[in-house]
């Protein structure tokens, strides 16, 4: 157990009066945790203190080699009041398996729940009321050495920041259009692929630029080999239901191991249908879009939830799926996700984590 110290803040801001303009990730909310590293003491001085900059020697090695790594969270109200978590334990576990492949200090699981579940309670006021809207969570870890030498930091900062945001959907689910990047990759054997770290991000931002400039909303990696079979979308895990089975790539280490992938994978065993979890041709999947038999296509990750395809591009040829409209699969995914998430269908898996009324 942590002895977290809190501040509270004695010049909170007002929130945004209308939930439907939050946009995501743009207004903080009034505090932040903040613990520390140093090789002498662990992990030391849990707290909660106002939300402000951080001062840091420009010469910390996170600036520099990008030793950092962070997760993305939520936490929701229910109709009846109360404030939850969806399965925080498999972001702890996640933010660990980074922080190995990072050389980064580990956090133990309750620690990082029980930082995340004290900094909603001190910003519970600041987790939106409408359904689809949130509180977009981010916890971080950042090296903050000094020096130019490029080595493993001997100090860190774990730090959890806040944001109220709006519904993913605000103006209902529009299946997206995505571009097949066979140039750019994101990831390959024995890199990190498989974490949560910045320079992933910083690294895949020139391939999404070229998309969007070309109309696409996402890019959809291939792998970093022989670029050939799928592997993710820009912040989403993908999945293919062709000729009624359902096909995602394994994480073998080159694909994020989304927690919203893991749990319609787990939705979908349950009702019946068959996942196939491994390599997946781009060639195949339009070879099936050619015979009518590429039936849906859909990202998961934590801010969409589920986000439909409707439209696959690679090398000039372009695969159309459902006529531009969301499938049942994935309506039903949506709708049993997001219901479990904000409270409206009862969670008989065990993924739900309560915080506090609110
Ligand atoms: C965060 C992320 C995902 C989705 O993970 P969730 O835990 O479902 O939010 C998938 N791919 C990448 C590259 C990501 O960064």
């Amino acid at each position: 157990m942590l002895d977290i110290k809190i501040t509270r803040t004695t010049t909170p801001k007002t929130k945004p009066a209308d939930e439907t303009k939050l946009g995501f990730g743009k207004i903080s909310s009034d505090h932040m945790f903040l613990m520390d590293y140093s090789v002498e003491q662990g992990w030391h001085d849990p707290r909660i203190v106002p939300y402000a900059p951080f001062q840091l020697d420009p010469a910390c090695v996170v600036f520099h080699y990008a030793q950092e790594l962070f997760e993305g969270m939520k936490a929701y109200r229910t109709a009846e009041g109360q404030i939850q978590l969806f399965r925080p334990e498999c972001n702890a576990q996640r933010m660990q398996d980074s922080s190995e492949r990072l050389c980064i200090p580990t956090i133990p699981v309750e620690d990082y729940v029980q930082a995340v579940k004290a900094l909603v309670e001190v910003d519970k006021d600041w987790v939106p009321y409408s359904y689809g809207a949130s509180l977009y969570i981010r916890p971080f870890v950042i090296a903050t050495d000094v020096g130019m030498g490029v080595h493993a930091s001997h100090t860190y900062t774990f730090c959890i920041i806040a944001f109220p945001s709006g519904a993913y959907y605000a103006e209902g689910i529009n299946p997206v259009r995505i571009y097949v990047e066979d140039e750019y990759i994101r990831a390959a054997p024995g890199l990190t692929g498989y974490t949560k770290c910045g320079g992933n991000y910083a690294a895949s931002i020139k391939a999404g630029e070229v998309a969007a400039q070309k109309g696409f909303a996402q890019v959809l990696w291939l792998d970093g080999v022989e670029r050939k079979y799928v592997e993710e979308v820009g912040a989403m895990n993908i999945f293919f239901k062709i000729d009624g089975k359902v096909y995602t790539a394994a994480c073998t280490g080159t694909v994020l191991p989304g927690v919203t992938r893991r749990s319609c994978i787990e939705l979908l065993r349950d009702w019946g249908y068959e996942v196939i979890e491994g390599k997946l041709a781009i060639a195949d999947i339009m070879e099936a879009s050619r015979n009518g038999k590429l039936e849906e296509v859909f990202g998961t990750g934590t801010a969409a939830v589920i986000s439909p395809v409707k439209e696959l591009c690679w090398k000039n040829e372009s695969a159309f799926i459902g006529g531009g409209v969301i499938g049942p699969v994935t309506q039903k995914l949506y709708d049993v996700m997001t219901g479990i998430q904000w409270g409206k269908v009862a969670d008989t898996k065990g993924w739900i984590v309560p915080v506090c009324e609110g």
